[in-house]
Parts: C-alpha cells; sequence; structure tokens
C-alpha cells in the first residue's frame, strides 16, 4: 500500500500542535520499515488546483503566514501536502488503498479564511481534482477527526456530489455504530475518503478511541469500497497529537483499510 510523504513534513514549519516538531517520526519509522508499504514523495499542488477550492487570494494569504524560521517553509510544505492529498486520491480512484501522511491537515481551511492548525483544505482539493479529471461524480466523506472538518462542509457541504460524515458516539461500540450507519446510508458514491484523525485517540486530546477501533475504522472503509465503489478508499491524516502513539494508531488504521 501506498504512503505518500515528502522529508519536509519532517521538519517543524509553525508552531501550532500539528507542526511541532517529532510529530510524524513515529509513523515514518513504523510504516517504512513495515514491508507492506512503500512511500513515494508528495509533489506540491499548482495554484490551478489549490484555486479550485479557494478564493483568489487565499494563496497569497498562506506565503505572506508565517512564524517558523524559514520564512518559505509553511507555505513549501502546505503545498506539499495539498499535492500530496491530491496524489493520494489519483492512487486510490485506480482501486488501490492509499494514504496521505502529511501535515499541515487541512479541514479547517475554508474557501476563504483558514485556522485550526491547517491552511488549504487538502480532502476538498483532493476530490475535486478527481471530479475535474472526470474520474469521480459521488463521494462519501468519513471524517473521524476530534473535531467538526468545518473547512471541509464549507467548500464541500453545499455540494449534492459529496456527503460528509463526522461520526459521534463515547467508545469505540458507539463510535463504531455510528460509522456503520452512516456507511449503511449513502451507498451510491464512487470513492470514500477519510479525514483520518487520531485525536479521538485514548491517550490523546479526546480520550475516547482505542487503537483497535482505528483498525476498524479502516476495515469498514475496505468492506464498503470493496462493496459499493470498485475499492477505492484512502485516507489523508488530520490531527493527532500523541506522538509517541501516532504511528501505531496509523498503522492500525491502514491495516484495516487495505484488509488485514
Ligand atoms: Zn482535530
Amino acid at each position: 500500500m501506498k504512503i505518500v510523504y515528502h522529508p519536509l513534513m519532517r521538519e517543524s514549519y509553525d508552531h501550532t500542535p500539528a507542526g511541532a516538531p517529532g510529530r510524524l517520526e513515529t509513523s515514518v519509522e513504523i510504516l517504512s520499515k513495515h514491508p507492506d508499504y512503500e512511500f513515494v514523495e508528495a509533489r506540491p499542488a499548482t495554484e490551478e488546483e489549490i484555486n479550485r477550492a479557494h478564493a483568489p487570494g487565499h494563496i497569497k494569504r498562506v506565503k505572506a503566514d508565517y512564524d517558523s524560521t524559514r520564512e518559505d517553509l509553511l507555505y513549501q510544505v502546505a503545498t506539499l501536502a495539498a499535492g500530496g492529498a491530491i496524489m493520494t486520491a489519483e492512487i486510490a480512484v485506480q482501486g488501490e488503498p492509499a494514504f496521505g501522511l502529511i501535515r499541515p491537515p487541512g479541514h479547517h481551511a475554508s474557501h476563504s479564511s483558514y485556522w485550526g492548525f491547517c491552511y488549504y483544505s487538502n480532502l476538498a482539493l483532493s476530490l475535486l481534482a478527481l471530479r475535474t479529471n472526470g474520474l469521480i461524480e459521488f463521494a462519501f466523506v468519513l471524517d473521524f477527526d476530534l473535531h467538526v472538518g468545518d473547512g471541509t462542509i464549507d467548500i464541500l457541504g453545499h455540494d449534492k456530489q459529496f456527503i460528509i460524515h463526522n461520526p459521534k458516539g463515547q467508545g469505540d461500540d458507539a463510535y463504531l455504530a455510528d460509522v456503520q450507519d452512516a456507511l449503511k446510508k449513502h451507498p451510491d458514491v464512487d470513492i470514500i475518503a477519510a479525514s483520518a484523525g487520531f485525536d479521538q485517540y485514548e491517550r490523546g486530546w479526546g480520550g475516547n478511541l482505542t487503537t483497535q477501533a482505528f483498525h476498524e475504522i479502516g476495515r469498514l472503509m475496505f468492506e464498503f469500497a470493496e462493496e459499493h465503489c470498485e475499492n477505492r478508499r484512502y485516507g489523508l491524516l488530520e490531527g493527532g497529537y500523541n506522538h509517541e502513539d501516532l504511528g501505531k494508531n496509523i498503522l492500525a488504521f491502514c491495516e484495516g483499510l487495505r484488509g488485514v
């Protein structure tokens, strides 16, 4: 299974928890050593691709917004995250699972504003790229981050071709039941994509889900994709701030996503 990533994402590009030093270390360590995962290097998104979801002037604001010692690092990494998201979707639409090990996250980036450690709407950009190229019509977005993906909703929420679901539920069982219910209601899509946040983790900010629950979410997506949308499924990293366990949780999700 392909993991889309770029070495620049390992560097701390801003002072938010998402851009913190060391955040991706365990993920890179675990996935790069695992024989069933292959790293592919993210490319930067083009301005045309970014402008599909964002207002004129948005890119300029991201370029001007930095608190890093390297003044264009944030812009570079954000552009790679957006391009990496599109690459991840392009792999998945061929029927092969893929995961975007990317940062900064994207689900709090709206059409003309951003907050919550996000800059570009990686997930919206990835789906809009597929639709623009005639590869999909309808998509299901499962956003299992602790926080509601207000940016994704702002950009895609009024478009009938995109269904966005943020599951709720205290504890693994209630949460997974909500995911299952939502999947049952929306079988007629061409692809399923996850805003994969790991901040619901029991030893994370949300204090809610176990590692096994992330595996189950991946597995439910695998089964859904197999039955309804020609095996097309992918995930993009959003939140998740327990550095030590992030790699383990991402691996659990990816194993489920590839049907293991
Ligand atoms: Zn979050």
